[in-house]
């Protein structure tokens, strides 16, 4: 028998999600962001439920080429560009459209004197301070671009930092519109956050959208909004079996470091899957799980193979219990990504990107 660890892929969820955006944004295009492997649920296993996007967005060129293996022919945007000039021969073959963000791509480009048919997005850093030219500088790197033969069709891109904080987007989005007035061709601002919540302003919307984490079923801005509240379904659920049982006398404690100490006779389950598997060591002590579809919480530390659950409160539970520890249990009970990834002091982002590769995948 395989470790009973299992992580699997609802495509009705991923084909539901994809709606729900198309729902908020019925007039821009889309870019589905399926970067760092489709946020850890393989690009395979999601292809199909997202096909009806307009285009892909993912990092580099081994993405782009199992896209096109899959024979998706339509749009494909290299998120951060080349990362080295002979980058640029295979854009060309692949057909990509790629992101411009530095001197030196349009460097790479120059030199690429047999190339043509590049479609790129020129990149601003309207505020994020990450990629991107300084509005200062864009028009001059526009200009450069627009002067050579090698280049078909310039679009306009720029990534806000606060979408879904208290900072806003005002003055990145008053940057951007400033520096690009004029400029002719499309344009492209919304990642989820903004796709959800802002992008019903067309100055915000623009001709493009690029959600990523609402496809896979996470509030881009919890705990705000809960998936739920926008009613996004989870893509992925992890879960697992109990594997043994232990019964707690008052004052016994759970686990390395003895952080969990009973305080009346309790029943816990050891259950497979650990920090090894994925799951943040920081989802300790109240993390919330559920057992045969049931809430209750984790116990102790979380260590390299295993974790320890509540059984106390769960009716029948026992060796070989269901453990949901995101997602769908078998009784349509939903644990949220993000409540996990919460009671961890982290993102629903970083707990799909993370599941480790010994973790089975399958697709529903
Ligand atoms: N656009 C760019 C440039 C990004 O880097 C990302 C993700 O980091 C996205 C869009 C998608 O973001 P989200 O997953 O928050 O929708």
């Amino acid at each position: 028998m395989p470790r009973p660890i299992l992580a699997t892929i609802h495509p009705d969820a991923l084909r539901h999600n994809l709606e729900r955006v198309r729902q908020a944004v019925p007039d821009a295009k889309l870019w589905a962001v399926i970067k760092a492997n489709a946020y850890g649920h393989g690009i395979e296993r999601v292809f199909d439920a997202l096909r009806g996007a307009d285009g892909f967005a993912l990092l580099d060129l081994a993405e782009a080429e199992r896209v096109r293996q899959l024979g998706w022919r339509g749009p494909i945007l290299l998120i951060e560009g080349a990362f080295e000039a002979r980058d640029l021969e295979l854009c060309s073959r692949l057909g990509l459209w790629h992101v411009v963000h530095c001197d030196e791509q349009i460097d790479w480009l120059a030199a690429h004197k047999t190339q043509v048919g590049h479609r790129v997005f020129l990149k601003m850093n309207s505020g994020m301070n990450r990629l991107g030219f300084a509005p200062g500088s864009y028009r001059s790197a526009w200009a450069r671009l627009n002067a050579l033969t090698q280049v078909d069709e310039i679009s306009f891109i720029s990534h806000f930092s606060d979408a879904d904080g208290p900072r806003g987007i005002a003055h990145q989005l008053s940057v951007f519109h400033t520096a690009t007035q004029d400029l002719p061709g499309e344009r492209s601002l919304c990642n989820s956050a903004a796709t959800l919540a802002l992008a019903q302003d067309s100055q915000v919307r623009c001709d493009w959208v690029r959600p990523g984490i609402v496809l896979y079923g996470s509030a881009p801005d919890y705990p705000l909004h809960t998936a739920q509240d926008w009613a996004l379904q989870p893509a992925m659920t992890l879960s697992t079996r109990v594997i043994a049982v232990q019964h707690l006398q008052a004052g016994e404690t759970v686990g390395y470091g003895s952080t969990f100490t009973a305080e009346a006779p309790m029943t816990i389950g050891v259950v497979a899957c650990g920090y090894a598997d994925g799951y943040p060591r920081s989802c300790g002590t109240g993390t919330p799980v559920l057992v045969n579809g049931q809430r209750t919480r984790v116990l102790g530390r979380v260590s390299m193979d295993m974790l320890t659950v509540d059984l106390t409160p769960v009716e029948g539970a026992g060796m070989g219990s269901e453990v949901t520890l995101w997602g769908r249990a078998s009784n349509g009970a939903l644990l949220s990504i993000d409540e996990v990834a919460q009671a961890g002091g982290t993102l629903g982002y970083e707990l799909m990107c993370a599941v480790a590769p010994r973790v089975t995948m399958v697709v529903a």
